[in-house]
């Protein structure tokens, strides 16, 4: 890992840095100070330095669920901590709570700065499932607890030990346990408090007796067939097969995944929804509370597959807005904002814009 005793080497300063390779829509950006963040230990001093300069900043991972302005003035601390390891039982109490959690689950330290989907294939090489319906989510590892990263009925707070992080407001490093994380729906403390806190490395429990989870629609019938369970890695093969014909990759057309969060209404909100619409789509949520399919609100308003010049709605999914290529932040907000509009006139929901504008 790269959480070492002695002195840091200072992270890397790159003036007037590209980011377009380093966001998924595909946005021209550039970062008047790019910090390369290799190791925890180096942002103490920088980020000293930087509020004795009163410069602005912000941490970038991989750049999948951000919208950039042409110009970060500022410092972009460009979250590259690597490693990944298996804490060894008997050492197991990250948390400090006193529990040695290594009797029913295997800890895994895991630096903010490594990827997501090789996490996940990582974990599978070692005989470690849990991860798998999760797979192929673009981004970092310390990106996927501030929203809580989910897909096909997992969210990676579930298997959240707890994280370290850099507190920004007492200027000390700090260890969450998952219960002060708050985690719940594209939600964390993080998403709560932006700014506060830099995840440098999150401690993952993965149980070691592993449960399939297909009970999402696409993959139950994917497995409909099989008579016996399938396997973790059967899992992620077909989660990686579903959302490659189901969302445009970021390579070849520019996006951030789902640009709107699916909206929480009453019970007596979607029971009147559901008399004027009957074909409403919705999930079950927490108790007394409703969640609308927003790519179906989006589909129904009639902006599935349009295209206004350099953006676009993605033809086989109403949630994902698309870069076709020379998109400002401006051009993806103002097409954000008419599906907003429209969505509230017709259906009275106000959808909430889930990347992070910068
Ligand atoms: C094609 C596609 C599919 C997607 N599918 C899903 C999906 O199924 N489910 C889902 O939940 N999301 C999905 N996303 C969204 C995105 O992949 C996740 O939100 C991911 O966790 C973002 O990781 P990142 O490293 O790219 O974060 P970035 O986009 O770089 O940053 C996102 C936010 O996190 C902050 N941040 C990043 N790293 C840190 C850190 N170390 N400490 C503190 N703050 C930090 C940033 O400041 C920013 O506010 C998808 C995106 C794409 C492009």
């Amino acid at each position: 890992m790269n959480f070492a005793k002695s002195a840091p080497i200072p992270a890397k300063l790159t003036s007037d840095m590209r980011l377009k390779h380093r966001n998924t829509f595909g946005l021209e950006a550039v970062a008047e100070f790019a910090y390369d963040i290799t190791a925890a230990e180096q942002l103490p001093t920088l980020l000293k330095s930087l509020a004795e300069k009163k410069v602005p900043w912000r941490v970038l991972g991989g750049g999948s669920n951000v919208l950039l302005p042409a110009q970060l003035s500022g410092a972009t601390l460009l979250m590259n901590i690597l490693g990944q390891e298996i804490i060894p039982s008997g050492d197991s109490d990250a948390d400090g709570d006193g529990e040695d959690k290594n009797k029913e689950n295997t800890l895994l330290a895991v630096g903010a700065g490594v990827n997501w989907h090789a996490l996940v294939a990582w974990t599978l090489e070692h005989d470690l499932p849990g991860l798998e319906n999760l797979a192929l989510i673009p981004g970092t590892v310390g990106a996927a607890p501030i929203q809580n990263i989910g897909a096909y009925g997992v969210e990676v707070g579930q298997y959240i030990d707890s994280i370290k992080a850099f507190d920004t407001v007492h200027h000390a490093f700090v260890t969450l346990s998952q219960t002060a994380c708050q985690f719940g729906y594209r939600d964390s403390l993080f998403k709560q408090h932006p700014h506060r806190f830099i995840v440098t490395q999150v401690i993952f429990k993965i149980p070691q007796q592993w449960q399939a989870r297909t009970h999402y629609a696409e993959l139950a019938t994917q497995f409909s067939d099989s008579h016996s369970q399938p396997t973790a890695q059967q899992i992620c093969d077909a989660v990686c097969s579903i959302r490659t014909k189901k969302l445009p990759d970021p390579q070849i057309i520019g996006n951030a995944g789902s640009f709107f969060q699916n909206p929480i209404v009453t019970q007596a909100q979607y029971a009147s929804l559901l008399s004027q619409y009957p074909n409403l789509v919705s999930y079950p949520d927490k108790l007394g509370a409703r969640k609308l399919a927003a790519g179906w609100l989006i589909d129904q308003c009639g902006f599935k597959g349009l295209r206004i010049g350099a953006v676009g709605v993605y033809e086989k999914q109403a949630l994902v807005l698309v870069n076709y290529g020379g998109a400002s932040a401006v051009d993806i907000l103002n097409l954000a904002k008419a599906i907003q509009e429209k969505v509230r006139q017709q259906y009275g929901v106000q959808l909430a814009i889930e990347p992070n504008i910068f």
